[in-house]
């Protein structure tokens, strides 16, 4: 189906962006168009004008925080973030992730706030911010917000950016000798996922910190406190880390579609989580 026509904007700088968004409450950014573009082709959503953010440069900025962590703009592409020396310096998982984010061509335009904004349960991103402990810099009229990852996510495809706000940045703390475990059950190669799970583990040699997360499994990225109390304090064996596991998914009901039932989803978000606590383990310094 072909895009309806619709205005197209390409404002200046952030401000100008906010200044359109607000004139006009139907507009809506455009960052890589990766997933609002499909969208409007397929006539599941409608808006007034498109605000073209893509080429904003303060919005695709990598830098180096003074603390060893990154600020990454919402319009940096998945390409750019895989090939990144920041990045792979400071958080190299958020390079590993780009580089596994379908193909080349969605690669060099979808952008990592356009991911988290979209916010799909299957999306990589917000998983990864929320174990993370990312903030995120939201762009408004009357200034500045920050908001926890952990609280930016609000539904299916709903965020805490409002109307007439913009994302601006991804603030990432360092990762100071925490391993990161990244694992996702695949419909198909470089697919969406069925189940995915974040962990973030640092051990001294006991663990000491742990952040684990649930995606695909509800409308939200989903912390694990079950799991993590599990962690704290205890000797990092493969049986603690199967042990904890096992308390993923308390009070989860993941959905049943064509791809996988609900029960399944839940069984493999169980065989994700030991992955990933496995592999934050191995990488944790
Ligand atoms: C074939 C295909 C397969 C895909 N598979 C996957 C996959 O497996 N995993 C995955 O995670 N993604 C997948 N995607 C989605 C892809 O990663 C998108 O690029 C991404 O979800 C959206 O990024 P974008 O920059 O293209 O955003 P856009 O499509 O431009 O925007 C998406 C939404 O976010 C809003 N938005 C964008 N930037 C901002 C901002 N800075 N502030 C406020 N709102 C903003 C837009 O208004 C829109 O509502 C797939 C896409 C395609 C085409």
């Amino acid at each position: 189906m072909l895009l309806r026509e619709v205005a197209y904007c390409r404002p200046v700088d952030v401000e100008d962006a906010l200044a359109v968004l607000r004139e006009h409450p139907g507009a809506r950014p455009l960052a890589g168009g990766q997933t609002l573009v499909n969208v409007l082709k397929l006539r599941a959503a409608s808006v007034d004008a498109l605000v073209d953010i893509s080429g904003l440069e303060e919005l695709r900025l990598i830098r180096r925080s003074p603390d060893g962590g990154l600020e990454i703009g919402a319009c940096v592409t998945y390409d750019e973030l895989e090939h990144s020396e920041e990045v792979g310096e400071a958080v190299p998982i958020l390079a590993e992730v780009a580089s596994h984010t379908v193909d080349q061509q969605v690669r060099n335009r979808g952008t990592i706030g356009g991911n988290c904004c979209y916010a799909d349960p299957a999306s990589n991103y917000p998983p990864l911010m929320t174990a993370l402990g990312t903030t995120m810099r939201v762009a408004t009229p009357a200034g500045e917000r920050e908001v926890a990852a952990e609280e930016f996510v609000l539904g299916f495809s709903r965020t805490a950016v409002g109307t007439g706000e913009l994302l601006r940045s991804v603030v990432v703390p360092p990762l100071d000798g925490s391993g990161v475990g990244y694992q996702s059950l695949l419909i198909g190669r470089d697919s969406w996922a069925l189940a995915r799970a974040v962990a973030v583990l640092r051990a001294e040699p006991t663990i000491v910190e742990a952040r684990v997360v649930l995606g695909c499994v509800a409308d939200a990225p989903l912390r694990q406190p079950a799991v993590e109390q599990r962690l704290r304090g205890r000797d990092p064996s493969p049986e603690t880390l199967a042990e904890a596991s096992r308390a993923s998914c308390e009070g989860i009901e993941p959905i049943s579609d064509v791809h996988a039932s609900g029960g399944y989803r839940r069984r493999m978000s169980r065989v994700v989580v030991r992955r990933a606590l496995e592999q934050a383990i191995e990488e944790a310094e």
